[in-house]
Formats: structure tokens, C-alpha cells, sequence
């Protein structure tokens, strides 16, 4: 068997990397082993809230919220009186308001004030290229302005 590993290891043109990445797959099988041994082990609840709270949010006098602002809203509205995000259930499936989504989408992009991370970022500017195009690049500009601190460390956003 050891002679098998070395001759195995001899014929691979880097033998160091070869260990290396059996090494991490190693690694990488045991942590998928311990993640689904500790999800296996975790106690199974079907609803992580307690009745009460269930009972508050399905009750007919509940208030809808927006997701984005936490304002009460009108259940038929479309889209918040505070921030604009679309609040309808419906919003983005209609032709009409899904334009006026898109477009809150892409200046909540501009004005900087989201969870900067390189998925939200990298979906910024895909969907600035799916809706602007050839013009897309003046989109980034503005994206980008918004985005990065000026030189005082404060970003343009924070201005208002
Ligand atoms: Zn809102």
C-alpha cells in the first residue's frame, strides 16, 4: 500500500500539491461529516415561534410591514409610502409595477446603503447590465460613487 502511495505520488508532476489537495479533501469530507452529524443531532421544532406570536401575525388585525423599513403599510399597496421598496405580493410578477421595483432596486444601489458583500455587489452590476445595457458603465459610476467612502470617510449617502 505504501509503495502504491509513493508510486502514485512519483508519477503526479507536482507530488507536494497532490498532497496538499488530497489533504484538504480529507478536510473537507470531515467537516461535510461533522456539519450533517450536527444538524442530525439538533432538536426538530416545525415552527421556531412561539403560538402566541403565530396567533399576532395571522390575525386579521395584523399589520403588514415593509421588509426593507419595517413601516406599517396598506395590505393592497404596492409599495411603501416611506422607502419604495415593493411591499405587494403580487408587485413583481405585474408588468407595470415590476419597472418601478427594478428601478428602487437599482437606487438602493446608488444611494450605498446596503449590506456591501461581493454577492450583493456582483448583483448590482449584473442587473445594471440586464437593464442599462450599453449605458450600464454610468450606472457603475454612479454604483461605485455610492459605494466607496469620500475622503472625509464618510460615503455620499451619509450626507443626507
Ligand atoms: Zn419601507
Amino acid at each position: 500500500m505504501e509503495n502504491r502511495m509513493i508510486a502514485l505520488l512519483e508519477l503526479t508532476p507536482h507530488p507536494d500539491r497532490s498532497v496538499a489537495v488530497l489533504g484538504g479533501l480529507l478536510l473537507l469530507c470531515c467537516g461535510v461529516r461533522w456539519r450533517l452529524r450536527w444538524l442530525q443531532a439538533s432538536p426538530r421544532t416545525s415552527d421556531p415561534w412561539e403560538a402566541a406570536l403565530n396567533e399576532a401575525v395571522q390575525g386579521d388585525d395584523a399589520v403588514p410591514l415593509c421588509h426593507r423599513c419595517l413601516a406599517p403599510h396598506d395590505p393592497q399597496a404596492h409599495f411603501c409610502h416611506d422607502c419604495g421598496a415593493a411591499v405587494g405580493s403580487y408587485t413583481n410578477w405585474l408588468p407595470f409595477p415590476q419597472l418601478f421595483s427594478v428601478g428602487h432596486i437599482l437606487r438602493v444601489g446608488t444611494d450605498g446603503r446596503f449590506k456591501h458583500s461581493p454577492l450583493t455587489i456582483s448583483g448590482f452590476i449584473f442587473l445594471s447590465i440586464a437593464e442599462y445595457h450599453l449605458f450600464a458603465p454610468i450606472y457603475w459610476f454612479l454604483f461605485f460613487r455610492g459605494i466607496t467612502p469620500s475622503s472625509n470617510g464618510v460615503r455620499p449617502a451619509e450626507h443626507a
